[in-house]
């Protein structure tokens, strides 16, 4: 057994087989440890669906690889993993979930996967065993399926062998430590006592650069191991197989196999399981386990079933398939399945450790596992992966996360994996858990909050006295019912003013001696001046953008900075990561996570400059919010008040604007002092969603959609806030990485009931050529606007272009960057 390697992958499901194979096909050299058997997690109990349907982009290009790959291992290994390409009939009993289709239909095509729509009547000729009566169509996609997922672990096992990755099992990892250059890996030699699993006390050491953990149901452990937190908790999840059905046993005499079925409606899967039916439910009330730990009594074991829980299911499963209703049940299977609090799993660097990885929190790992591998192992040797991993990066919950909230979270994703995905849904588990202190009063104004990164933050301000069931009706692929206050909202930002809060805003103090040199080389643009901001970027290594920052120069060598606040954990780990490697080179460098300490309002409108003089305390109170002496891109200290405020001049929005940090204990008495010197002018509370069409006006790129890691900042458009005369981290990745596509923006003159959400597909003569990454409604034009990537030679203002919504092309014009108030008049407004 090899003692030294460049990769060490600990675990043996689908994830950590997937793993180890693309690692080894990657160049590396690679050694697979399990504490039991290869696929005795939760792998071999997987009904072994391979659905491609997916709402994420990153997600569904991991789908689309594993399936792509799954077929081509047979030929590879010799190992026949039973892939049935049956095809996938999700079918739709409303509208709504009609539209959810069409929706997914954009994200399918901006990935090139294949899909076809059917109507009921196509679906009877075809599956005459289906009651397609109350169905109003389905979607179907032929080219995936389901295999036998202990099969496909071993092929990729076999795979990586053949590859020379050393897999050894029955060695269970217990302790973890890194020495600056390796990891040390401490592992024990497990054996069988009593039909449990348990250490033999025999211990070998095993050094690695690099470590994957793939540890399914462990993962509480590894994280006890490792001294982070790592939110995969897994929840009950059971299928039942029934005896064989007389009437599919005589269909299939001339009939190819049923594609697995799934009435996303009802909340189930059913596909053909010898003559018989599995059904696989999405239940309400299915409780997490081994919150701590896997127990050492808990191997390739099951819980009871609960055929009560699942009684809905089953009657509704009989409803579609009327011929299952006297067929008995043969046998059941009720075992763990990882869930994470958003559904996606954990994939990528762990929070503040070095080369370690995590790939944990799967519930679709069998589908998951080959894309995993394949862009989890560009990820380690080259730097990035070719798409954007950001929506699966294990740091997008922070150390405010506890099991208590993993729990309610994971059991909530788990009912929720059938619900309508409209996007914006908003889910109410563990809610509210982070709150500014102004959440009460902006709940008592009619505040709709969304949760981000744990922060509840208002979307919009709908009305005070709404009925109860307001909010659940307001959701909808189109046009939901809280768009009318979003209008409002925004016309308010145009006309007089609003109030936005902010607070969740990520914010560092960076200082000491190497502050100036690190910043320097660590961000794209000029560092301002003492009392001056600017907009830069992080990059990647590999030239793409990693953060996007606001940074405030509060003097020589000490610097505020600011990001997005879904991101905390995120850009806190590189900001420290990288400011440690450079340390030496630059000088001592402090950095403190203030973000909880400081609140922020954004104000902004033409009205902004005279609310805030109504309040603002000064030797001159007419001038000190004037050009002169507080001009656009700087900071200054004013008082509001009694509050003292680091008041910085920029808006998000494009209109005369502040962002009034203040220290949070104050946040009630400025934000009664704000709403009252803001009512004779007009100011209105603001929430994300306006403020989200607001910026698309201006062409501000978003992180996490415009800006991500899967594009430079020059593919982004932001050549202005790159300086080339200076040397910076991924400058020349960046450059070599060219131009592959361009970030534009688009007005588009849409469908009458919906506006885009940033999914859909960019058509030119019935072409993909790209696609959207933001959308929305715009008051300033009276049209739909979005912004996203196309060719570059399709980027220049005035290509005329097309957008897929719901299955129809919609008129799209590409326009000049920052189409509302181009030259930035109104917030340069003197007063
Ligand atoms: C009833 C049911 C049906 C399902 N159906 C599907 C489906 O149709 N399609 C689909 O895609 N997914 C399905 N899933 C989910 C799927 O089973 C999981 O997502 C997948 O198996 C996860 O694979 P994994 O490799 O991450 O974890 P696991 O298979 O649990 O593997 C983790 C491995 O790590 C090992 N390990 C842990 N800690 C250590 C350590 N310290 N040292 C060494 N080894 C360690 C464990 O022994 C284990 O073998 C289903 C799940 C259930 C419960």
């Amino acid at each position: 057994m090899k003692t030294h390697v460049k990769a060490l992958v600990v675990g043996g499901g689908a994830v950590g087989c997937g793993v180890a194979y693309h690692l080894a096909k990657a160049g590396w050299e690679t050694m697979l440890i399990e504490r039991d058997e290869l696929t005795s997690g939760s792998t071999w109990h997987a009904a072994g669906l391979l659905p491609l349907f997916n709402m994420g982009y990153a997600t569904t290009h991991i789908h689309k690889y594993s399936v792509d790959f799954y077929k081509s291992l047979e030929a590879e290994t010799g190992l026949n993993a039973g892939f049935a390409v049956v095809g996938n009939l999700r079918m739709a009993q409303t509208q709504e979930r009609m539209d959810e289709y069409m929706l997914y239909s954009s994200v399918a095509e901006t990935a090139d996967v294949y899909h076809e729509f059917l109507t009921p009547a196509q679906m009877k000729e075809r599956w005459p065993l289906l009651n397609t009566e109350d169905l109003r169509g389905a979607l179907f996609h032929p080219q995936d399926g389901y295999i036998n997922p202990a099969d496909v672990t071993q092929a990729m096992a076999k795979g990586a062998r053949q590859r020379g990755v050393d897999i050894v099992r029955r060695l269970q990892v217990n302790g973890y430590k890194w020495t600056g250059s390796e990891w040390i890996v401490t592992l024990e030699k497990m054996v069988e006592k009593g039909g449990n699993l348990v250490g033999s006390g025999e211990l070998v050491e095993i050094r690695a650069e690099h470590v994957v953990t793939c540890t399914g149901n462990h993962a509480q452990r590894t994280a006890r191991l490792l001294g982070i937190k790592i939110p995969a908790i897994p929840v009950e999840h059971q299928f039942i197989v029934t005896e064989p059905d007389p009437m599919l046993v005589e269909y299939r005499k001339n009939n190819p196999e049923h594609p697995v079925l799934r009435d996303a409606d009802a909340k189930w899967y059913v596909r053909e399981e010898r003559g018989g039916w599995i059904l696989g439910p999405y239940e309400r009330g299915a409780p997490a386990r081994f919150l701590y730990d896997v127990p050492e009594t808990f191997r390739a074991d099951l819980f009871p079933l609960d055929l009560e829980r699942i009684e809905e299911e089953y009657m509704s499963m009989i409803h579609r398939l009327p011929s299952s209703e006297t067929v008995g049940l043969k046998d059941d299977f009720n075992g763990p399945i990882c869930y994470t609090p958003d559904g996606n799993p954990l994939v990528g660097p762990a929070p503040g450790l070095r080369n370690m990885w995590l790939a944990e929190g799967f519930s679709f790992g069998i589908t998951a596992a080959g894309g995993t591998g394949y862009y989890l192992a560009q990820m380690m040797v080259e730097g990035e992966a070719e798409i954007d991993m950001s929506s699966l990066d294990p740091k997008r919950y922070g150390n405010w996360m506890t099991t208590e909230y993993a729990v309610r979270k994971n059991e909530e994703c788990y009912e929720h994996v059938f619900i309508l995905h409209h996007p914006d849904e908003e889910r109410e588990a563990a809610r509210a858990l982070r709150t500014s202190p102004a959440y009460d009063r902006q709940k008592a104004r009619g505040a709709q909050f969304g949760q981000i990164n744990g922060w509840d933050r208002p979307n919009y301000y709908g009305p005070v006295d709404a009925p109860a069931d307001f909010d659940h009706n307001s959701r909808s692929f189109r046009r939901g019912a809280w768009v009318p206050y979003a209008v409002a909202e925004a016309e308010a930002v145009r006309n007089t003013a609003g109030l936005i809060d902010a607070t969740a805003f990520t914010k560092h103090l960076v200082r000491g001696p190497g502050a100036t040199a690190f910043l320097d080389w660590f961000t794209t643009n000029k560092l301002p001046k003492v009392g001056r901001i600017n907009l830069t970027y992080a990059l990647t290594p590999t030239g793409t953008t990693r953060t996007e920052y606001t940074i405030v120069r509060l003097a020589e060598n000490e610097y505020y900075i600011i990001s997005a606040g879904a991101w905390t954990a995120y850009d806190q780990d590189y900001l420290l990561k990288c400011a440690e490697d450079k340390a030496p080179e630059f000088g001592h460098i402090d950095i403190h996570d203030i973000t909880t300490q400081w609140g922020v309002f954004a104000i902004a409108g033409p009205n902004a400059r005279a609310i805030l003089k109504e309040i603002v305390k000064d030797a001159d109170p007419e001038t000190v919010l004037g050009n002169k002496r507080f001009p656009w891109l700087s900071m200054r200290n004013i008082e509001l008040g009694m509050c003292p405020v680091r008041a910085i001049r920029v808006a998000y929005t494009g209109e005369l604007g502040w962002e009034l940090h203040h220290p949070i204990e104050m946040q009630n008495y400025l934000f009664d002092l704000l709403m009252e010197a803001g009512e004779k002018h007009g100011m209105k509370l603001v929430g994300g969603r306006a403020q989200n069409w607001l910026r698309q006006e201006k062409s501000y790129r978003a992180f996490g959609t415009e800006l991500g890691r899967d594009a430079t900042p020059l593919e982004a458009g932001l050549d202005r806030f790159v300086d080339l005369e200076k040397d910076f981290q991924g400058k020349q990745a960046m450059l070599d990485t060219g131009i592959r596509a361009k970030c534009v923006t688009l007005l588009i003159d849409g469908p009458a009931d919906a506006d885009p959400w940033g999914k859909e597909a960019l058509v030119l003569n019935g072409e993909k050529i790209g696609r959207l990454t933001s959308g929305g409604w715009s008051v300033g034009f009276g049209k739909q606007i979005g912004m996203g990537y196309v060719r570059p030679d399709l980027a220049e203002v005035g290509t005329k272009l097309q957008v897929r919504m719901f299955r129809e092309l919609y008129d799209a014009v590409v326009t000049e960057d920052s189409p509302f108030d181009p030259t930035n008049a109104r917030i340069r407004v003197d007063g």
